[in-house]
Protein backbone atom coordinates (compact mmCIF):
# COMPACT_ATOMS: atom_id res chain seq x y z
CA UNK A 1 0.00 0.00 0.00
CA UNK A 2 1.73 3.26 -1.27
CA UNK A 3 2.06 5.89 1.81
CA UNK A 4 2.25 8.92 0.03
CA UNK A 5 -0.96 11.16 0.07
CA UNK A 6 -2.35 12.16 -2.76
CA UNK A 7 -1.35 15.22 -4.75
CA UNK A 8 -3.16 18.51 -3.36
CA UNK A 9 -4.16 17.11 -0.06
CA UNK A 10 -2.89 18.61 2.59
CA UNK A 11 -2.58 16.76 6.07
CA UNK A 12 -2.99 19.08 8.45
CA UNK A 13 -5.20 17.23 11.09
CA UNK A 14 -3.08 13.79 11.20
CA UNK A 15 -3.84 13.00 14.32
CA UNK A 16 -7.62 12.92 13.67
CA UNK A 17 -9.04 9.11 14.04
CA UNK A 18 -11.03 7.74 11.20
CA UNK A 19 -13.93 4.58 11.27
CA UNK A 20 -11.34 1.55 10.74
CA UNK A 21 -8.29 3.10 12.47
CA UNK A 22 -6.30 0.39 15.20
CA UNK A 23 -5.79 2.14 18.41
CA UNK A 24 -4.94 0.91 21.72
CA UNK A 25 -7.91 0.75 24.43
CA UNK A 26 -8.10 -1.36 27.61
CA UNK A 27 -10.39 -4.19 26.40
CA UNK A 28 -12.48 -5.85 29.61
CA UNK A 29 -12.92 -9.14 28.32
CA UNK A 30 -9.73 -9.63 27.62
CA UNK A 31 -8.35 -7.37 30.74
CA UNK A 32 -5.68 -6.06 29.03
CA UNK A 33 -4.75 -3.10 26.46
CA UNK A 34 -5.46 -4.70 23.19
CA UNK A 35 -5.60 -3.52 19.95
CA UNK A 36 -9.27 -1.97 18.78
CA UNK A 37 -11.35 -0.87 15.51
CA UNK A 38 -12.68 2.48 15.71
CA UNK A 39 -16.13 1.87 14.90
CA UNK A 40 -17.76 4.84 15.88
CA UNK A 41 -15.63 8.53 16.07
CA UNK A 42 -17.55 11.76 17.98
CA UNK A 43 -15.69 14.95 16.84
CA UNK A 44 -12.34 13.26 15.94
CA UNK A 45 -12.26 10.70 18.72
CA UNK A 46 -12.65 7.46 19.18
CA UNK A 47 -16.05 6.67 20.50
CA UNK A 48 -16.89 3.12 20.40
CA UNK A 49 -14.33 0.70 19.32
CA UNK A 50 -14.29 -2.73 18.92
CA UNK A 51 -11.85 -5.15 20.31
CA UNK A 52 -9.26 -6.91 17.55
CA UNK A 53 -9.08 -10.08 19.60
CA UNK A 54 -12.33 -10.53 20.75
CA UNK A 55 -14.39 -8.68 18.88
CA UNK A 56 -16.51 -7.02 21.93
CA UNK A 57 -17.98 -3.49 20.83
CA UNK A 58 -17.49 -0.96 23.81
CA UNK A 59 -16.93 2.80 24.12
CA UNK A 60 -13.47 4.04 23.91
CA UNK A 61 -12.25 3.98 27.91
CA UNK A 62 -8.77 6.30 26.80
CA UNK A 63 -6.69 2.65 28.01
CA UNK A 64 -7.81 3.08 31.17
CA UNK A 65 -8.55 0.05 33.42
CA UNK A 66 -12.03 -0.11 35.36
CA UNK A 67 -11.25 -0.86 39.04
CA UNK A 68 -10.98 -4.65 39.28
CA UNK A 69 -13.78 -6.80 41.39
CA UNK A 70 -11.04 -7.65 44.01
CA UNK A 71 -10.40 -3.49 44.46
CA UNK A 72 -14.13 -2.75 44.55
CA UNK A 73 -14.87 -5.86 46.84
CA UNK A 74 -11.75 -4.52 49.56
CA UNK A 75 -13.52 -1.02 49.48
CA UNK A 76 -17.46 -2.65 49.93
CA UNK A 77 -15.66 -4.47 52.99
CA UNK A 78 -14.36 -1.06 54.36
CA UNK A 79 -17.00 0.72 53.67
CA UNK A 80 -18.83 -2.06 55.81
CA UNK A 81 -16.44 -1.89 58.62
CA UNK A 82 -16.82 1.76 58.78
CA UNK A 83 -20.29 1.29 58.83
CA UNK A 84 -20.73 -1.41 61.74
CA UNK A 85 -18.28 0.52 63.82
CA UNK A 86 -16.59 -2.43 65.55
CA UNK A 87 -15.00 -5.42 64.61
CA UNK A 88 -16.60 -9.37 64.25
CA UNK A 89 -13.54 -10.91 65.81
CA UNK A 90 -14.60 -9.31 69.07
CA UNK A 91 -17.26 -10.66 70.86
CA UNK A 92 -18.25 -12.12 73.71
CA UNK A 93 -17.58 -15.76 72.55
CA UNK A 94 -14.21 -15.56 72.33
CA UNK A 95 -14.26 -14.87 76.26
CA UNK A 96 -16.87 -17.52 76.46
CA UNK A 97 -14.05 -20.61 75.56
CA UNK A 98 -10.97 -19.06 77.94
CA UNK A 99 -10.00 -21.70 80.15
CA UNK A 100 -9.65 -19.81 82.88
CA UNK A 101 -13.59 -18.40 82.60
CA UNK A 102 -14.77 -22.63 82.69
CA UNK A 103 -15.86 -23.64 86.02
CA UNK A 104 -14.63 -26.36 87.97
CA UNK A 105 -17.95 -27.73 87.87
CA UNK A 106 -17.71 -27.74 83.98
CA UNK A 107 -14.45 -30.04 83.82
CA UNK A 108 -15.79 -32.22 85.88
CA UNK A 109 -18.53 -33.01 83.90
CA UNK A 110 -16.50 -35.07 81.12
CA UNK A 111 -16.70 -38.71 81.78
CA UNK A 112 -14.03 -40.62 81.77
ZN1 LIG B 1 -12.08 -4.09 24.05
ZN1 LIG C 1 -11.01 -8.04 23.87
Amino acid sequence: MPAAARPGVILTEVRDFRLGDVIDDFCVKCRRLTNHAIVSLLSGQAAKVRCRTCYNDHDYRHEQAPPSKKELLKQKELFNAVLSGVAPSLGPADTAIDPEHIPPAAKKKKRA
